[in-house]
């Protein structure tokens, strides 16, 4: 069988990038290990995406933003970090008027049925579940993969979207720099009594973290990081004991919290390949870099580097130039990985700051918090970044 894309993983990475390749003339192959039903009919799983405008802006671009239910769309209009019970407080939101929001939440499930939703309609783009990539050999002139059921591809280029433990990624031989924080994050949804204005709040207390994603109405997704031995206790908790702790943590500030989602939990790894391609090969999404979840960046990133490959493709293609030929491989490597090892390397230090107790470590965060609060660059910088509102000309992209 030949098509001339192939790619691992119909995850949101993979899904997106087959949506970027819809009105190209190329064959494209979307191969998923799961079963169909999970794709097409994603359930809930706990994660509250925090989207950039960048990424909107992309989701629209490949007609998927207006197939989800905008009913479930949360903007993001402020950000309040604390620092324990110190009055310790950064504050992130916008400052120019005609912007809306920092950003906006999107279940994770809605995502993926919207994007599964484009990809479905298209007639370039044939989906196969319930198989699995057991290897890819790329060479030079083309690539093979080869499937569970033993069947085998030809194509011109393989993109691997199979998450950040990608198997893919290992045989084809690319190394990656894994760091476990030996850390559980357990998310669930919880309605309360007041409103939470649209404000984030993320709180590093000492031994837990706890962060507040506002929802729609009066329902916000609780994000809780616990070290691992203590991860089972927590989602053994009994609800009412669940939701008194979770009241108590803030203060009641919001009224009465009452869980009505199931609690899901995630073990904390963040992963950077060391390169995202080989000989017609590509990686994308998780499997180029797994962001920790604090600062929300796993899928943007995903997002934004499936962009900028599908743009060089689709400008080769044009061109009748060979859409898997080197040159383009590294000139997305290039355009993408500069800022993921910013961003793998500042989340990872902004979590190791904020996550060790040592008295000495708990002063330094003081400090760093004033800084950025009371040195308007720091803010500028970040909020620039979310909302994209201005090209600003301090970051490199
Ligand atoms: C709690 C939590 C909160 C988050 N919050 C945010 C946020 O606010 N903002 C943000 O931008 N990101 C966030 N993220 C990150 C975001 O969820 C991920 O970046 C995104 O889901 C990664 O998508 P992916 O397609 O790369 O990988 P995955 O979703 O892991 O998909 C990989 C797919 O590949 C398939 N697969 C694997 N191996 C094979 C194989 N050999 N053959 C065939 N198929 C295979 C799998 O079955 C799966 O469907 C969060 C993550 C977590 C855990």
């Amino acid at each position: 069988m030949k098509y001339d894309i192939v790619i691992i993983g119909a995850g949101p990475a993979g899904l997106s990038f087959a949506s970027s390749m819809i009105d190209l003339d190329v064959k494209v192959l979307v191969i998923e290990k799961s079963s169909i039903d999970s794709i097409s009919n994603p359930q809930g799983d706990g994660r509250e995406i925090a989207l950039t405008h960048l990424s909107v802006k992309i989701l629209k671009k490949l007609n998927v933003w207006g197939l989800i239910n905008q009913a479930e769309v949360s903007p993001l209009k402020e950000a309040k970090v604390f620092d324990g019970d110190s009055p310790s407080l950064l504050n992130f939101k916008s400052d120019d008027s005609s912007i809306e929001a920092l950003g906006y939440l999107v279940p994770n499930y809605q995502i993926r049925k919207a994007l599964y939703e484009r990809v479905s309609q298209a007639k370039n783009i044939t989906l196969m579940t319930d198989v699995m990539v057991e290897d890819v050999n790329p060479s030079e002139r083309s690539s093979q993969v080869l499937l569970s059921d033993n069947q085998k591809i030809e194509t011109k280029l393989v993109i691997a979207a199979d998450s950040r433990f990608s198997s893919i990624r290992r045989k084809v031989g690319i190394p990656s720099l894994m760091k476990d924080f030996s850390k559980v994050m357990i998310v669930t949804k919880m309605e309360h009594e007041y409103s939470h204005h649209n404000i984030a709040l993320e709180c590093f207390d000492y031994g837990q973290t706890l962060a507040l994603l506002p929802m729609v109405g009066n329902a916000s997704s609780i994000v809780l990081t616990v070290t691992t031995d203590k991860a089972q206790a927590m989602l053994d908790m009994p609800e009412v004991e669940f939701n008194a702790k979770i009241t108590q943590s803030f203060k009641s500030e919001l009224g009465k919290m009452t869980q009505s989602g199931q609690r899901h939990s995630y073990p904390l790894v963040a992963v950077h390949a060391q390169t995202f391609i080989a000989n017609r090969f590509a990686l994308i999404g998780d499997a180029a870099v797994g962001m920790h979840p604090v600062t929300a960046h796993g899928f943007n990133l995903g997002l934004r580097g499936q962009d900028i490959l599908a743009t060089l493709i689709k400008e080769a293609h044009h061109h009748g130039q060979d859409i898997g030929s080197k040159s383009l491989l590294k000139l997305f490597e290039k355009k993408h990985i500069n800022l993921t090892r910013i961003m793998f390397f500042g989340t990872n230090g902004i979590v190791a700051l904020f996550t060790n107790d040592a008295p000495y470590i708990k002063q330094i965060r003081k400090l760093a918090l004033k800084f950025a609060e009371n040195f308007p660059p720091v803010k500028y910088l970040i909020t620039h970044h979310l909302t994209e509102a201005k090209k600003n000309r301090f970051l490199p992209f």
